[in-house]
């Protein structure tokens, strides 16, 4: 078993957040130093450190990230305007949380990585 970070708790509602969505594969909550206007994580509830640990068996949870994603941009009003979804992985990635998650960041016109800048 992978070991548990502070996402667990979030995900068992044991430390406070702002929770926007839940199901049985996932939770997302807004991010705790926000980069954007919207900055909100999906985490697996499971734990899988990184994107090194995916298995085969977890191709539906992954997908369902996506799906999630789709949902909260919705729900955030910015399915229309855009956004972008970032998954780091690794220290060169710029991972801190070994608990695989996808920031979804929009709400206003994102710079960086010099594909727009
Ligand atoms: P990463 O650098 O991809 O591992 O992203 C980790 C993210 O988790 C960062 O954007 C942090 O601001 C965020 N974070 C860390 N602790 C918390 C927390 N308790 N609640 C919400 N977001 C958090």
């Amino acid at each position: 078993m992978a070991e548990e970070t502070i996402f667990s708790k979030i995900i068992r509602h044991e430390i406070p957040s702002d929770i926007v969505y839940q199901d049985e594969q996932v939770t997302a909550f807004r991010d705790i130093s926000p980069r954007a206007r919207v900055h909100v994580l999906i985490v697996p509830n499971k734990v899988i450190p990184t994107v090194n640990d995916l298995e085969p068996q977890d191709k539906v949870l992954a997908g369902h990230l996506f799906a999630v994603a789709k949902k909260i941009a919705a729900q955030e009003g910015i399915a229309e305007t855009g956004y972008r979804l970032i998954v780091n992985c690794g220290a060169d990635g710029g991972q801190e949380v070994p608990h695989l998650h996808m920031h979804l960041l929009g709400g206003e016109r994102l710079k960086g990585f010099g594909f727009n800048a």
